[in-house]
């Protein structure tokens, strides 16, 4: 019996274990390792954070979930990866022995990179954070808000995308939900009560998709009254103002940011990252030095942008790298990324992104229609009524089809 460990249960995690639980107690044991006791849906955070949805709709039971499906759950944090012994090494201590690693441990989300950030900024990037905002959003009575990502740095190792944001698809949910909110819901008035102003650390809002879906936000944001600002690093946050890398600075009443993404400490620690920390693969998930070891999702160099929809093709990947390895009669997936998302903007309206002309492809859609806002509730019903299991290939591939035709 193979010893398999995986570490962190977020998308990749999960996804990675369901697609090999059917050998658990025939060819392999699995032991899974996450320091939350839940596994947290973040698609779902800005329903928190506008709507002020409950926060147990986005949490993912993980002991049970796994542990009545074969695996072994251990709920502590993993502090050390020692690849030449082939064993990890968890908070006070305790050893766990590996055969396969898989590292699915995502992107830290560094808040205190940016000076000020503590005392006035707000995010949304995690439960506590979106929980915080929700609290803001409910008493905001009127000012300026001004929302964007900050700037990340990548490393060198592998050839991805040099995006200057993990992603901006929660920014565009920030400004279009949060505008909904104060004038829908609150019947407060544009520019005379709040103004929305949006910063992009890079030339181009949205840098990781092509014209098309630039043509729609950049309607709505005009339809909005919303100033976009590019080139923007994000510095410091004041009590009423936001400062920048090149000296300006605009007034702000409600700063709402994603912070730079970095590696967790322990692969920093460990030295099994590239320079930024992040976990350099080739394109079947295996660790480019260590050949038992896999890794997907955020975590991964080659993961540009950081979304949930790549974590998922990294990890159906790395799961199909190990059967083969252990015998199985499996394909490995093409590493073909895309930006696929469905952007909330408040009520019913949503827009439905599927591109990949980041990687030279040909399709580039926006789709704003109800129906896109239909598959966002379904699609994160699905996730949380079946415990974080994707829904079946037929279903994703049936929605594939569907973006294609359009
Ligand atoms: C607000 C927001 C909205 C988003 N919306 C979308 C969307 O609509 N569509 C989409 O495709 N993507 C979306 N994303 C991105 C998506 O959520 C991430 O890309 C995805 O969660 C990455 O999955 P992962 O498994 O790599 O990492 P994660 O989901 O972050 O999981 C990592 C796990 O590792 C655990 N962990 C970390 N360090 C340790 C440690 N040292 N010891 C033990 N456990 C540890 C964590 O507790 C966590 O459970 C959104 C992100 C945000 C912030």
């Amino acid at each position: 019996m193979k010893k398999i460990v995986i570490l962190g249960a977020g998308f990749a995690g999960l996804h990675i274990f369901y697609k090999i639980r059917h050998l658990i107690g025939k060819t392999i044991d699995v032991t899974v390792i996450d320091a939350r006791s839940h596994a947290l849906l973040k698609p779902a955070l800005p329903e928190i954070a506008f709507e002020g949805a409950p926060l147990s709709h986005s949490l993912v039971e993980l002991e049970h979930t796994l542990e009545s499906r074969g695996a072994t759950f251990i709920q502590n944090k993993v502090d050390f990866i020692e690849p030449d012994l082939n064993r990890v090494i968890l908070q006070g201590g305790e050893q766990i022995e590996y055969d396969y690693l898989f590292v699915t441990l995502g992107a830290v989300k560094d808040y205190d990179a940016i000076k000020g950030y503590k005392e006035y900024g707000y995010s949304v990037c995690d439960d506590t954070q979106a929980q915080k905002l929700w609290e803001k959003v409910k008493t905001f009575d009127g000012g300026r808000i001004v929302t964007g990502a900050a700037k990340s740095y990548w490393g060198s190792r592998v050839k991805a995308p040099e995006l200057s944001a993990p992603c901006e698809g929660p920014i565009g949910e920030v400004m279009f939900m949060l505008d909904y909110y104060l004038e829908k819901e609150k019947g407060l008035k544009r520019i005379e009560e709040y103004q929305i102003d949006v910063f992009t650390p890079s030339e181009v809002f949205f840098e990781d998709v092509g014209d098309k879906p630039h043509e729609v936000i950049g309607e709505f944001m005009t339809k909005q009254d919303m100033t976009l600002h590019n080139n923007k690093i994000v510095r410091e946050i004041g009590k009423d103002f936001i400062a920048f890398d090149d000296g300006t600075q605009m007034p702000c009443d409600l700063a709402i940011v994603i912070p730079p993404y970095a590696a967790p400490d322990v692969i920093l620690d460990s030295g099994i990252g590239d320079e930024k920390g992040f976990i350099p693969t080739d394109t079947t998930m295996r660790h480019l030095d260590y050949d038992n070891i896999f890794a997907a999702g955020d975590i991964t160099a080659l993961a540009q942008p950081k979304l949930g929809h790549i974590a998922i093709i990294q990890g159906a990947i790395a799961a199909a790298s190990l059967m083969k390895e252990l015998g199985e009669d499996v394909t490995i997936p093409p590493h073909e990324l895309e930006v696929f998302c469905i952007m909330n903007m408040g009520g019913n309206e949503a827009t439905l992104i599927a591109s990949n002309s980041l990687y030279g492809g040909k399709r580039d859609v926006a789709m704003h229609s109800p129906v896109s806002k239909m598959m966002k509730w379904g699609f994160d019903n699905y996730l949380y009524f079946n415990k974080g299991h994707m829904p079946p290939d037929w279903a994703l591939e049936m929605t594939d089809k569907l973006t294609k035709l359009l």
